[in-house]
């Protein structure tokens, strides 16, 4: 008999998590506007609304942190995450920051200026934010195929080259301070960049002059469809293919929340010293000095220590594996769901779940509030809240796809979970005729309006 799959960790400490009943969540979800960020995590039973900073760190990890060094300066944690940055990634000079936002702040600082133009394959929507901050604007160049849930496609992420080229030709060369390689694509799914297309861009980022940017947030879950998709890398090691993947960008910019499995941690990483130079300015003011940016030393220890382990196939084949269970699971229900699935979670798609709810009732928050009426369990919108309003027009942006996100945290829910996960997703599917009405926004912020906006029942 073929052994089954099983996962290529042990548990050696736990945290309770408690149900709860429909009425108590009814209330709560009242009392939180509609808002699945305004509630209390106590709320939640099993919690899908992202899977940044919410993973569980290794023995190895915690192990680490007590042999942080927290010198202000020159700290031997911030030289272990040096090194780490030098052989895993390749890159020689890098920041350390907060998170990714703020990596992506100090960056942008030094790049992105009014009328500027930044191509790249669905901007996460910080990414997006903090180049709209700045008067300049987010070309979205993602391949067609991304927007259709049920066609297989192995790497939805891949920028079209041809939106790409057609960018970089319109505008002059002064005008367009990067491109943005999204590693997985957040946005689209958590959908992979080939490594073909990785060298494309290059190729053309050459031919017109522009450095490439990548976001790295999930870089290894990319490295990981490479090796089990794409020709010619079945037999190299996802640290090799990772090598390979950074030596077409110029730059990158991290959220280590995500891949490097710790709780608070990102960073910029860059070739060129005169950049470093640049950024180590912005740095010091918002995050921290350049051996520390916004991180304290054992943060540092622990993110060296994440990366070389998120980058282990061991590890990587686990976490995907059980994103690709909890997808089975909703095939076999025959709930819609954006394919293949994604390194990070499942995208469900509540435009075709329910059709009959208006598209300015918002479908994909209202599919995540009645799977948190169901079963208490938290998933996020990514949808027409999320898209916020176009910054000139100030109309609501309509994204051709309504999705709730339903994230995996690494190494933190059994099977178990995903059978309940699945099973409550079945039991809103077979009553959608039933959710007669979306909802309406009574209040919202100006910017990234999804973390904060109130909502009302219609
Ligand atoms: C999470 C994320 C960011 C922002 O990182 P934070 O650590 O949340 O600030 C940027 N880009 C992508 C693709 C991400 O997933």
């Amino acid at each position: 008999m073929k052994l089954p799959f099983a996962e290529s960790f042990k548990i050696k400490m736990v945290e309770s998590i408690r149900r709860s009943t429909r009425e108590e969540r009814e209330q709560w979800l009242k009392e939180a506007n509609y808002n699945l960020f305004s509630l209390k995590s106590d709320h939640v039973f099993i919690d899908l609304l992202t899977d940044s900073g919410t993973g569980a760190m290794s023995d190895k990890q915690w192990s680490a942190m007590m042999l942080g060094d927290e010198s202000y300066a020159g700290a031997r944690s911030y030289f272990n995450m040096k090194s780490a940055l030098k052989n895993i990634l390749g890159f020689d000079y890098f920041l350390p920051t907060h998170q990714g936002r703020a990596a992506e702040n100090v960056l942008f600082s030094v790049l992105i200026k009014e009328g500027h133009v930044v191509p790249g394959n669905s901007h996460f929507d910080t990414t997006k934010g903090h180049i709209e901050f700045r008067k300049a604007k987010a070309i979205d160049c993602t391949i067609d195929e991304a927007k259709e849930t049920e066609l297989e496609h192995p790497f939805k992420g891949n920028l079209d080259l041809t939106k790409l080229e057609a960018v970089l030709s319109t505008y002059p060369k002064e005008q367009i301070p990067m491109i943005i390689v999204t590693v997985t694509c957040n946005t689209s799914g958590g959908q992979p960049v080939s490594m073909e297309n990785m060298k494309a861009v290059r190729a053309l980022a050459d031919k017109y002059g522009i450095p490439v940017c990548y976001d790295s947030a999930r870089f290894a879950e990319n490295a990981y469809f490479i090796k089990t998709r794409e020709d010619g890398y079945a037999d190299k090691t996802i640290k090799e293919i990772v090598l390979e993947m950074y030596s077409y960008a110029d730059m990158a910019t991290m959220s280590s929340k995500k891949d490097a499995i710790v709780n608070m941690g990102g960073f910029i990483a860059m070739k060129d010293q005169e950049l470093w130079n640049q950024a180590s300015t912005f740095n010091i003011m918002y995050e921290g000095y350049v051996t520390y940016g916004g991180m304290s030393g054992r943060d540092m220890n622990a993110l060296a220590q994440g990366l070389d382990e998120g980058t282990e196939f061991d590890y990587l084949e686990t976490r995907i594996k059980q994103v690709e269970y909890l997808g089975s699971k909703l095939e076999e229900y025959g709930i819609p769901f954006q394919k293949p699935v994604g390194g990070h979670a499942i995208f469900v798609d509540a435009r075709k779940i329910l059709p009959h709810i208006p598209k300015e009732e918002f479908q994909a928050q209202t599919l995540g509030c009645e799977l948190y009426l169901e079963a208490g369990i938290r998933g996020v919108e990514i949808g027409a809240i999320l898209a916020d309003r176009d910054p000139e027009t100030r109309e609501n942006r309509y994204p051709e796809l309504e999705l709730l996100r339903l994230a995996l945290p690494r190494r933190t829910y059994t099977n178990n979970h995903m059978d309940v996960i699945a099973a409550a997703l079945k039991n809103v599917y077979d009553r959608r005729d039933e959710i007669k009405n979306g909802y309406k926004i009574v209040e919202e912020a100006p910017i990234m309006r999804h973390f904060t906006v109130k909502l009302d029942r219609i």
